[in-house]
């Protein structure tokens, strides 16, 4: 495939040139020399797995660089390992090409995922390589590890637990919109820092296996705060309320919304924030604090659980400051 164009290599020379390396020292991956791989957790653990594609002019914009590219593509699939508590070991790679690919664009694609293998530990362990007339589409699935039968769930809150969230919402839809020129008032070092916050996710690591033994229900924030924690609401069957004066913003987001108080409602359902929302109980939050602190990343509480005999669509209540309910039109990120 590509040779038409002569701007690639044939599939297998690029999958020996670019992809074979990021295989090193995974046996299980048999360098891609094989039809299969293998994945062995370690004793007394499950495989945690998860796939997530991204599509060029959806999830980003299709001249964003590469290597940012493949570095988003990856973490959001780490994000949802941590968000489960799992440690991330090995992941897979379908690449669908746009027929205009260049070398330099693989190249630089295949450095931004060795970085990312350096930095989380996990290698590329196979995949699958096609051209198409469409959009450049990557989907990523992640193989991870949790203590047998521990893996963190959706469907464990409690009334009277807390919601907490790590780290600080909205920066990313609030990055896509300065991109977008929807932020004009916005200094230059805020906006960048914001479009940074939404190229690359910073998966919480550190933090999801530190949740095992505290959290009643975990999430990865993707869609959005409130969608994100409906999602929760769902499937453990309860209600929430948080304070929106609670919700952790950077002092860029901050900016932005001084700037534009338009701005708040999407910063709460925006999504792409990659942060860990979760719940647990009131009496653990001495606890998370500690672990808020070993793993270097700030944990706020933002809410409270409560009983429910309510409709799903109504089960998140966003408290404005003065006590009384916010009406949001659109409570997060859906594609249909
Ligand atoms: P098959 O013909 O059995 O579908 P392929 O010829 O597509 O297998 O792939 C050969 C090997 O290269 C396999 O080990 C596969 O996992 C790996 N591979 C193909 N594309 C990629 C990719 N984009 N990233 C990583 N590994 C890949
Ligand atoms: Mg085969």
């Amino acid at each position: 495939m590509f040779d038409q164009n002569g701007q690639l290599p044939g599939e297998f020379e690029l999958i020996a040139k670019y992809f074979a390396p990021l295989s090193e020292g995974y046996p299980g991956a048999f360098g891609l020399l094989d039809d299969a791989a293998i994945i062995s957790p370690s004793a007394g653990h499950d495989l945690v797995a998860k796939t997530d594609a991204i599509v060029g002019g959806v999830h980003f914009h299709a001249d964003d660089p590469a290597d940012l590219v493949a570095r988003k593509a990856l973490r959001v699939n780490l994000s949802d390992l941590a968000g489960k508590g799992g440690i991330a070991r090995a992941y897979m790679l379908d690449l669908i090409l746009p027929e205009t690919t260049t070398t330099a664009w693989l190249s630089a694609f295949a450095s931004g995922l060795a970085a990312d293998q350096r930095k989380y530990g996990v290698h590329l362990i196979g995949g699958d390589t096609n051209a198409t007339p469409g959009p450049l589409t990557i989907a990523v699935m992640a193989f991870g590890e949790v203590p047998k039968g521990r893996m963190l769930r959706r469907n464990g809150a409690r009334a009277g637990d807390l919601i907490f969230v790590t780290g600080t919402i909205g920066d990313a839809v609030l990055g896509l919109k300065a991109l977008d020129g929807e932020c004009p008032a916005l200094k230059a070092e805020a906006a960048a820092s914001l479009i940074e916050r939404y190229r690359l996710p910073q998966p919480r690591v550190e933090t999801g296996p530190l949740l095992l033994d505290v959290a009643t229900a975990t999430i990865d924030v993707s869609d959005g705060l409130i969608a994100d924690l409906e999602h929760i609401c769902e499937v453990s069957d309860v209600s929430a309320a948080i304070e929106s004066k609670k919700v952790p913003l950077s002092p860029a987001a901050r900016q932005a919304l001084t700037d534009d108080p338009t701005l708040a409602a999407s910063a709460l359902t925006g999504g792409d924030d990659y942060e860990i929302l979760f719940t647990a109980p009131a009496n653990a939050a001495n606890r998370i604090d500690q672990i808020s602190q070993s793993s270097g990343t700030p944990i706020t509480t933002i809410g409270r659980v409560e009983k429910t005999s309510r409709a799903i669509e109504t089960r998140v209540t966003v408290l404005s400051p003065d006590g009384t309910p916010l009406k949001l039109s659109n409570k997060g990120w859906t594609h249909f």
